[in-house]
């Protein structure tokens, strides 16, 4: 089957493990395709392979009894049975993060993330206190969301930590141009920012009959725009401009260079993907800009983002989105925000208004 062109990349391989299945996809590197439950249904996860030492994996889905089955016959099959030296998470999601723990005590590794995405994960799986759910719920009702999709997100509570039970209790320490030995080779960390604080990223240059690899973690996927999200805990961050700053950061890598993403499948055509992704982000602020000539609040520009309907996972992550295009544009001094008039009852906090300046409107 020749490579199938999809927009800015190409896939060079013409064959995808089936869920719970693997394949090589260079020397000693393995694909291995993970199912989720939700609208995104798989991860791909990565096992490389060690020599003696044994296995790195990288990433490792849910922590949930169905993933922890899937891994028992991936160890005895994929692995060959052989020792996991290290379990590397890119970042604190469940669907990369989940399984660690368990992986962890199950099989001896150790565990390799950034500091920040160990810390949020800890964090977030030990639960809310009652002050976090009130900062969780004022949020939202800033956003101007209706009383029935607010709630709808407020009865997420707790579904971090459905999907990541435990998170391991010891770290090494990954920062951003280390090196990681795997076998005879090493992989260097690459930092980033933006889809969520520090994530990382593995690269390793040709040799040994291998392309230059990038396991890129969600920074940069083929298909699907990473979520770019702002969240209760920082309201006025600005993690696209993290993000922006991490797509350009990627032309330092050769242009050839496979990536193997987290979901959907490894292709070429990075510094491609990087300049699509960047104008996309552009499009998106042009149009919240038009949009909020009128006072909006961040509730109308999430519908206008995103018109079909969206369960609450999804609404979670649009909202997100729909803030972080609207912060940046307040950094850049494009968008100005406003308290809007109190509802009903009083006690409330009114929803934001995002508004262009006087000036800027008059130009
Ligand atoms: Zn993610």
């Amino acid at each position: 089957m020749p490579p199938t062109p999809d927009g800015s990349v190409d896939y060079p391989l013409c064959t995808t493990p089936d869920p719970g299945g693997w394949q090589e996809v260079a020397p000693g590197v393995l694909w291995i395709r993970l199912s989720l439950p939700f609208q995104l249904d798989h991860i791909n996860v990565w096992a490389l392979d060690g020599g003696a030492l044994g296995w790195t994996l990288v990433d490792c889905g849910l922590g949930d009894p169905r993933s922890r089955a899937v891994w028992e016959v991936l160890l005895h099959d994929a692995l060959g049975g052989r020792p996991v030296e290290r379990v590397v998470v890119t970042h604190f999601h469940p669907d990369h993060i989940g399984a660690a723990a368990w992986l962890v005590e199950r099989t001896g590794a150790g565990f390799a993330a950034s500091l920040t995405e160990w810390l949020v994960a800890r964090t977030l799986s030990a639960g809310n206190d009652a002050a976090t759910d009130a900062v969780v719920e004022q949020f939202y009702r800033r956003c101007g969301l209706e009383e029935d999709t607010l709630q709808s997100l407020l009865a997420r509570k707790g579904a971090y930590s459905r999907g990541v039970p435990a998170v391991p209790a010891t770290l090494t320490r990954l920062r951003a141009g280390d090196r990681l030995p795997v076998g005879d080779r090493h992989w260097t960390v690459i930092g980033g920012s933006g889809h969520t604080a520090e994530p990382v990223s593995l690269y390793r240059p040709a040799g040994g009959g291998s392309p230059d690899l990038l396991i890129s973690g969600d920074q940069i996927l083929p298909r699907i725009s990473p979520n770019i999200s702002v969240w209760p805990s920082e309201p006025d961050a600005d993690p696209l401009a993290d993000y922006l700053a991490s797509l350009e950061g990627w032309s330092v890598l050769p242009a050839d260079t496979l990536v193997l993403p987290s979901h959907g499948r490894p292709f070429h055509g990075l510094h491609r993907r990087a300049e699509e992704l960047a104008l996309h982000h552009g499009e998106r602020l042009a149009e919240i800009e038009t949009l909020c000539a009128a006072p909006r609040t961040a509730a109308a520009v999430t519908r206008a983002l995103f018109p079909r309907p969206l369960d609450p996972q999804q609404m979670l992550f649009a909202v997100g989105e729909a803030v972080a295009h609207l912060n940046h544009l307040i950094r850049k001094g494009r968008l100005e925000r406003t308290v809007g008039p109190a509802g009903e009852p009083a006690s409330l906090p009114p929803a934001d208004l995002y508004r262009r300046p006087a000036a800027i409107a008059a130009a």
